[in-house]
This record gives C-alpha cells, sequence and structure tokens, in this order.
C-alpha cells in the first residue's frame, strides 16, 4: 500500500482512552523507563509519532495517540491515519470501568477495517496488575464476550481476529504481549522458527529465543511452549550483560556499543539450568536455556556455540 507521507515505515497504532496506559506503555518498552516514573507521564495533545528502525531488527513507526478520539472530528483523517497501519494496540484499562473503552474499540474497528483489510487488531486488557487471577480470567472473558457481540453487531465477526492479551507495565508481560504482536508483522517469522526448532532438535537446548536487545521484544522462539518465567530469565540475562559491558566492555578510543561481535555469556543458575547469550547482528542476541550438565558434553552446548563464534563472520 502506499506509503504515508510521515514516515516510510508501516505504523504500529496505540490507541485507547486517554489515561488507559498508552504512554506508559510505549516509555517501558523502547525506553527503558522504570514503570514507576511513568506515574508523572504528562497527558499530550498530540499524536507522538516514533520511528523504532535504526537499532532495531524490525522497523516500525509507532503512533501513541492522545485520549479520547473523536471519529467525526472533521479534522480526523481515518485514510491517512489507517494507511499503511500493520497493527492497532487498542488499551483498555482493566482497573476502570470499560464500557465506554468497548465502545471506542468498536467503532476504530469499523474505521480502520473500512481503511484496510491487513490490519491486525491486538486488545491489550491493562494494568492487571490490581487484580486477583479470578478477576483477571472474568475480566478477559468478558471483554471477549462484549466485543464479540459489537463485531457481530456491525456484520465484521467473520473479517476481523482480535487477539487479547492481559498485561501490565510492572512484569513482562507487557514485553510479551509487544513480542507476539511484532511478531505477526515479521515476514520472515516461520524461517526463523523453522531454523530455531531445527537448531532445538540437534542440540540438548531446551528453548532458544531470538531477542531484539534494544527492546527486549523477541523476534521468535521454537515451537516449545514459552514460560514467562523463561522469559522473564532471558530478558534479566541480556539487562546483566549490557550493564556488565558498559561497565567493563567499553574503551575510552572505540566503541560506541557496549554489545558488539563479542558479546556471549553464560549464566549457571542454581537449579541446574544455564542461560547461554550469544551476538548474532548489531541488534539481535540469541538466548538459549538448557540444563547445566549438558553444557559441557563434547557435541553439545559449549562446542556448538564455540563452532558460532568462529564462524561468526559468516552468519
Ligand atoms: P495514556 O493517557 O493512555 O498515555 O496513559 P498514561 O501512559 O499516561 O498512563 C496513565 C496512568 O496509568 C499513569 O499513572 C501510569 O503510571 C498508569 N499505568 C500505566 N500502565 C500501568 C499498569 O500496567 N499498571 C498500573 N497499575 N498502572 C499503570
Amino acid at each position: 500500500s502506499r506509503p504515508d507521507k510521515d514516515s516510510k515505515y508501516p505504523k504500529i497504532l496505540l490507541m485507547g482512552l486517554r489515561r488507559s496506559g498508552k504512554s506508559s506503555i510505549q516509555k517501558v518498552v523502547f525506553h527503558k523507563m522504570s514503570p514507576n516514573e511513568t506515574l508523572f507521564l504528562e497527558s499530550t495533545s498530540l499524536i507522538v509519532k516514533e520511528d523504532i528502525a535504526n537499532s532495531s531488527f524490525f522497523q516500525f513507526s509507532i503512533w501513541d495517540f492522545p485520549g479520547q478520539i473523536d471519529f467525526f472530528d472533521s479534522t480526523f483523517e481515518s485514510e491517512k491515519i489507517f494507511d499503511n497501519c500493520g497493527a492497532i494496540i487498542f488499551v483498555i484499562d482493566a482497573q476502570d470501568d470499560y464500557s465506554e473503552a468497548m465502545a471506542t474499540l468498536s467503532e476504530t474497528i469499523t474505521r480502520a477495517h473500512n481503511v484496510s483489510r491487513d490490519i491486525k487488531f491486538e486488545v491489550f486488557i491493562h494494568k492487571v496488575d490490581g487484580l486477583s487471577d479470578d478477576i483477571k480470567i472474568e475480566t478477559q472473558r468478558d471483554i471477549h464476550q462484549r466485543s464479540s457481540d459489537d463485531l457481530m453487531e456491525s456484520g465484521l465477526e467473520d473479517r476481523v481476529q482480535l487477539s487479547f492479551y492481559l498485561t501490565s507495565i510492572y512484569d513482562h508481560s507487557i514485553f510479551e504481549a509487544f513480542s507476539k504482536v511484532i511478531q505477526k508483522l515479521i515476514p520472515q517469522l516461520p524461517a526463523l522458527e523453522d531454523l530455531l526448532n531445527l537448531f532445538v532438535s540437534r542440540t540438548r537446548i531446551e528453548k532458544a529465543f531470538l531477542f531484539d536487545v534494544g527492546s527486549k521484544i523477541y523476534i521468535a522462539t521454537d515451537s516449545s511452549p514459552v514460560d514467562m518465567q523463561s522469559y522473564e530469565l532471558c530478558c534479566n540475562m541480556i539487562d546483566v550483560v549490557i550493564d556488565v559491558s558498559c561497565i567493563y566492555g567499553l574503551s575510552d578510543e572505540n566503541d560506541e556499543s557496549a554489545f558488539d561481535h563479542k558479546s556471549s555469556s553464560v549464566i549457571k543458575l542454581n537449579n541446574s539450568t544455564t542461560l547461554y547469550l550469544k551476538e548474532i547482528s548489531r541488534v539481535l542476541a540469541m538466548v538459549c536455556i538448557f540444563r547445566s550438565e549438558n553444557y559441557a558434553l563434547p557435541g553439545n552446548v559449549k562446542h556448538i556455540f564455540l563452532d558460532i563464534c568462529e564462524h561468526n563472520d559468516a552468519c
């Protein structure tokens, strides 16, 4: 489709009511803001557009919309906004009454679908840190049901696919949800998954993630299930490697980046699990999880990674 004038990259739109958490999500995921700092974020009345391209494996333009969107306002240019849009992330504050949010979601879907049939609709049921497990499930069920009813009413039930995620900036759920949203927009995903499956099946590695280092979004993983704890461990490992590299790895003369072709790390945990991180490109790292006893077996993890290091230029 025709590229938008503002940016050459496909757009991801962050939409939802005022104070639902849109700016916080963007700041935490892409600017390493700590969740507590988001308490002091100022509301803006403008669309904030940001290209995520140079420091990332993926290239998108993320648009953060201010509070209430008035589709009936003549200055709202649906065509321009929804054109070249890959996904709309619609953020719903689950700690608040969400009736109005549901109505806006429904309106957003109808408008966007009129402009482009390819937009993916991703609903973040957000701020679930304040909810008990029972309420979380009940809220998800209720939002799911209400949005199905709304789609039915607008005759879009067979044409629009909605995905739902329970998210909070206070844990890794927001990174995991963003990872899944981004993965759907990466054309190379099936090829990467095949490669990771092959890699895991030929080694004694239990789980392998390909990470975008800057955002800690995972681009792909093998097909075994992702558990949140493993994902969190890998995210923490990236933080540790970058922090230690920033302190000890940079010399004055060279480097702009603490993450380079020499970056790799092994962390052995006290539960007989070992984590291995290896740089793949300027912006990508592979992080693997496996049982510690497999690390030094001949032909296994350690040797494979030594091989990878030796042949890294060819990667
Ligand atoms: P926006 O108007 O949609 O951009 O909303 P903001 O990003 O300004 O967030 C509004 C408020 O929600 C801020 O005080 C944030 O600290 C808070 N907030 C955002 N995300 C979360 C979350 O996951 N959990 C909780 N408890 N509060 C959040």
